[in-house]
């Protein structure tokens, strides 16, 4: 078949909810991805940093194998001898009393959600009904109807009421604006991207995190720090908040903790807030499977073992460097943290971000536009310099195409 007839059929019999970069894949090794005509790509997007170990790492890949041959799925009617070993190995990893484990980042961005109003009515003592949490202009947690309904983008969300009532809104970045939102005293948590990715790749302020998470505290409001795209090594620490010390009361977790092979995404707090959840509150038949168990121990002893946390720090200085010398008249601004960066496009002779990507595919890179004039580039944190540098040899190239 041609790679057209692949997407022809894609259209023709799945749901036409994304705009994909036209390409079809077959098959995925560490930092590089092949089409179905063999024809090789650098990945700079990583599944939205899914991907951060690599295509297809041979430790994760063994392990989901392994298990799956022997017990992929108990649901959690019953025990199982892998879970507690994972919730055991996650909580020390992170550091906190308890976890609870879903399958995809919306679910574990609602599982949040969820925990934080039963703490306000149980622990805080918010009367029934009332409670309110406060997220920002910008953000992206998912796609669920109460996510959507905090959206930030209430164009995309058109048409989908009626929404989930409880949040307040302010703009991202904004402490004045917390310091107001948080005098209201039905206010039980403050929902926030550490860097908002699919914005496009928004770093806020240095010490906004730490003054947010304080200003949180100092009124009794759980900071929920959303790091399904920022966590697990990709902004050059373990976790974005780390840059500034901060640590979530609660912490959500998707993406590359499954290491790009197995979805699974995990909830982090302390007894006082996760022991509010009862039995039959909440769950998910899939949720901490023991194939994602185990593929989730491998994913996060790779990061460990192969240093990608600190190897995604020095890369991204480097590739933000490299990105700042082109000095294209089409790069209005390079931007990002470790190896979650973004180049804005300044439009030229009618060609767009979505052109520059077409062009850097033709050229053997992958990446996809963000709100029509922002590139992410993201790689698996496993690039080393040479690889880097030779990527982005085929973004300048591709950019400069256009001069
Ligand atoms: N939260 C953040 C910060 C994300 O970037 C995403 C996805 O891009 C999600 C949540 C949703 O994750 P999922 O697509 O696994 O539901």
């Amino acid at each position: 078949m041609t790679q057209q007839e692949y997407i022809e059929r894609e259209s023709r019999y799945g749901a036409h909810n994304y705009h994909p970069l036209p390409v079809v894949l077959q098959r995925g090794k560490g930092i590089f991805v092949w089409d179905t005509d063999g024809k090789k790509y650098f990945d700079f997007l990583s599944a939205y940093s899914a991907v951060n170990q690599g295509h297809c790492h041979h430790k994760i890949v063994g392990a989901v194998c392994e298990q799956a041959g022997k017990l992929a799925l108990t649901s959690r009617a019953f025990h199982n001898d892998v879970l507690g070993q994972w919730e055991e190995y996650v909580t020390r990893f992170f550091g906190y009393d308890k976890v609870l484990p879903m399958n995809t980042g919306a679910e574990a961005d609602e599982t949040a959600l969820k925990l934080c109003r039963k703490w306000a009515y149980l622990k805080k003592g918010i009367k029934d009904g009332m409670a309110k949490i406060i997220v920002c202009d910008g953000n992206f947690h998912g796609r669920t109807i109460t996510i959507v309904s905090m959206s930030a983008d209430p164009e995309a969300y058109r048409d989908y009421g009626p929404y989930t009532p409880g949040f307040v809104k302010i703009p991202y970045n904004d402490i004045p604006a917390l310091e107001r939102a948080l005098e209201d005293p039905d206010v039980a948590g403050f929902l926030v991207e550490p860097i908002q990715g699919e914005a496009g790749v928004y770093v806020p302020d240095e010490g906004y995190l730490r003054r947010a998470c304080d200003l949180c505290h100092a009124h009794n409001v759980l900071f929920m720090a959303d790091e399904v795209q920022t966590g697990i090594g990709r902004t050059g620490r373990m976790l974005a908040c780390d840059h500034e010390g901060v640590r979530p009361d609660i912490l959500i977790l998707g993406k590359a903790l499954g290491g790009g092979v197995v979805p699974i995404s995990a909830v982090l707090a302390d007894d006082e807030i996760m022991l509010t959840i009862k039995p039959g509150e909440h769950g998910s038949t899939f949720g901490g499977n023991p194939v994602a168990c185990r593929a989730s121990m491998a994913a996060l002893e790779v990061v460990r073992e192969e240093r990608l946390t600190e190897n995604a720090e020095a890369m991204g200085r480097i590739f933000r460097d490299r990105m700042r010398s082109i000095g294209s008249d089409m790069i209005a601004e390079v931007r990002g943290k470790g190896l979650l960066n973004a180049v804005v496009i300044r439009p030229k002779n009618g060609r767009e971000a979505w052109d520059v990507c077409l062009r850097m595919r033709d050229n053997g890179l992958l990446a996809k536009p963000t709100h029509d004039h922002i590139i992410r580039f993201a790689p698996p944190l496993i690039i080393s310099e040479e690889e880097l540098l030779d990527a982005c040899g085929i973004i300048e190239r591709s950019i400069r195409s256009f001069d």
